[in-house]
């Protein structure tokens, strides 16, 4: 630390200029997270102080974090889903094993049935909670292979994972065959929609992925990706309106005596900012920003096929895949396991963006 502070005008250059270092977004074609939406900022900063792991201090922050899980579980048709809001899909991902876990204590040796396309958070949730990791295989469409979920899944299966919304392909996996083996053989089953959760509602067709689905126990949505809040917001769902409580623990000192949240102190503030968000946009303000990142999705798979470069698999959602080797330097892409571009269509991500890619690619390509 330094022994002396430094003037404001000092400390603030000094920010500045590192914020500077950082990528500018006209160039960020690579992330699932975007520039959160001036509601979300204005609300966010209203409740920066806030802290919801001692709720009982911050009645109306608590409140808004029910009214958050309360309008997210109505979007996934089951409006006395339980939750909370968490830091994100990797600790939505660790609490929803946990509870899976917790529902089947008496299993010695638990396993997890995860595809191949899971987010690498469920290597740390396994890894933390001792559970074993069995990876489904693909099929041909990059989808989880339900028939072989059916024959992975064994009387120590404590937890079945689908994804609706793969973070490398934007992919679907079938969750309504998903959730009938995992009805009929009473196995826990949670639903990875952390990306897809705030786009699948609001496309132009109905893909059922959430509690419509007797099945579903569980989902993972993070209103910090497409949801337009700010860092960091996650949310966990339950169907069961009260399971999360099986967590709770004593937390002595504090203005409640229980808890089931993983992290102590949490952040209001991006409830708050994901609240805002969903209410300012409504159904509709949300549909138009999913079909505007839908449209310019289809844009760039055209445009990238007038040049010979075909898609890696057909786009579920706002995430275009390619078979593609280089790209020019200046854009921030990424790279599949599998080898393939990868583009996010996020909603920072303008059909002018898309159209000046397609313009230097072209010049690389044509
Ligand atoms: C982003 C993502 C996660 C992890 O979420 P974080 O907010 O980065 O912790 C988990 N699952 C899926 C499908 C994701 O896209």
């Amino acid at each position: 630390m330094l022994n002396k502070g430094l003037p404001e005008k000092d400390l603030f250059l000094f920010f500045a200029q590192k914020k500077g270092e950082d990528l500018d977004h006209d160039y960020i074609l690579s992330s699932m997270c975007t520039p959160p939406h001036p509601v979300a900022v204005r609300a966010h900063c209203m409740f920066i102080e806030t802290n919801l792991g001692d709720p009982g201090l911050f009645l109306g922050t608590a409140s808004l974090e029910k009214l958050l899980i309360e309008r997210l579980g109505t979007l996934f048709h089951h409006p006395t889903a339980g939750g909370y809001a968490t830091s994100g899909g990797t600790e939505s991902n660790i609490q929803a094993l946990r509870l899976a876990k917790e529902q089947k204590k008496e299993i010695p040796a638990p396993n997890v049935v995860v595809p191949e396309s899971a987010h690498f958070s469920f290597k740390k949730a396994c890894d933390i909670l001792s559970l074993e990791m069995r990876t489904v295989p693909l099929d041909s469409t990059l989808k989880m292979d339900a028939a072989k979920a059916a024959e992975i899944v064994d009387k120590n299966t404590i937890c079945l994972v689908g994804v609706a919304g793969t973070t490398e392909y934007g992919l679907i996996d079938p969750i309504s065959e998903l959730a009938a083996i995992a009805s009929e053989r009473d196995i826990f089953f949670h639903v990875d929609a952390a990306f897809g959760g705030m786009v699948i509602p609001f496309l132009d067709h109905t893909i059922p992925f959430d509690f419509s689905l007797p099945g579903v126990t569980s989902i993972a949505v993070d209103p910090h990706k497409m949801g337009m809040g700010t860092i960091p917001c996650g949310c966990l769902l339950t169907r069961q309106p009260d399971m999360l409580t099986s967590l709770n623990i004593d937390t002595p000192y504090l203005s409640v005596k229980q808890e089931y949240t993983l992290a102590g102190t949490r952040p209001g503030a991006p409830v708050a900012g994901a609240l805002a968000v969903l209410d300012y946009l409504g159904v509709e303000g949300m549909q138009a920003v999913v079909a505007g990142c839908m449209k310019n999705t289809w844009r760039l798979v055209d445009g990238m096929e007038t040049y010979g470069i075909p898609r890696a698999v057909t786009p579920d959602l706002n995430v275009a895949t390619f078979i593609c080797k280089d790209v020019p330097d200046r854009w921030k892409v990424s790279w599949t396991r599998r080898g393939h571009l990868r583009i996010v269509c996020m909603p920072h991500v303008h059909r002018d963006r898309i159209e000046a890619f397609l313009e230097d690619i072209g010049e690389l390509y044509a």
